[in-house]
């Protein structure tokens, strides 16, 4: 019993930020209302991904100080090191097409999200997609894991990108937590239409959501959230 007790304190202890986080110290907006944003600043909007921009462009080639390196003269050269690099690391660099009831937009996943969201590295995800034939520029394994799945995400507004014709959002962290998705859209729920609420059904109720968040987020369902 007392296992049990201390379980339930571990798991509230480390359950209650990321219910923080998302629900209360995060202003929630939809797609619509985040490309009318004139201040910088951090939003969670949840959305449905429905497919991966670029082809494939969804790896960067990167230096070890995390910089990405550039080709020239035969070698890759980072421009922070101020030197050629041997041993180039790829990282996600994944450009999600991402849908809400109100608008669409790219939200980019780097490699720390990616790999949580892919349950691989960028450079065993290449490793699996040598096999591939060619013309298939993204690994099939997209497709299970990412396409059609809704999250909250929590990304980062930069008015500087406002200026493109198609804005961009880097995503900082992400929300699997269904229970946390659920009791979010509870509070906003001006934000979804009849018709989205069919598609947060089908993904809130899943397993695979919780299964995300006490496996890769470490946590435990503490039962609040
Ligand atoms: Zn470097």
């Amino acid at each position: 019993m007392q296992i049990i007790q201390k379980l339930q304190r571990i798991a509230l202890y480390q359950c209650t930020p990321l219910r923080e986080e998302f629900l209360n110290r995060t202003l929630a907006k939809t797609i619509e209302s985040l490309k009318d944003c004139t201040e910088d600043g951090e939003y969670a909007v949840y959305g449905t991904i429905k497919g991966v921009d670029g082809g494939a462009d969804w790896f960067i080639p990167t230096c070890r100080c995390g910089s990405e390196v550039i080709p020239r003269n035969g070698f890759y050269y980072c421009s922070d090191c101020k030197k050629c690099v041997v041993n180039v690391i790829p990282r996600y660099r994944i450009k999600a097409r991402v849908n809400d009831a109100s608008d669409s937009a790219t939200f980019v996943i780097f490699e720390s999200l990616g790999c949580l969201l892919l349950h691989k590295s960028c450079s065993e995800m290449l490793k699996l997609s040598e096999g591939v034939p060619v013309g298939c520029e993204q690994p099939d394994v997209f497709k299970q894991m990412l396409l059609e799945k809704s999250f909250i995400f929590k990304v980062e507004v930069k008015t500087a990108n406002n200026n493109d014709f198609e804005p961009f959002y880097n995503v900082i962290d992400i929300c699997f937590n269904d229970r946390i998705i659920a009791k979010f859209m509870e509070m906003h729920s001006s934000f979804f239409s009849p018709q989205t609420d069919k598609i947060i059904g089908y993904s809130t109720d899943g397993k695979t959501n919780r299964w995300q968040c006490i496996v890769l987020r470490k946590e435990f369902d503490c039962g609040l959230c």
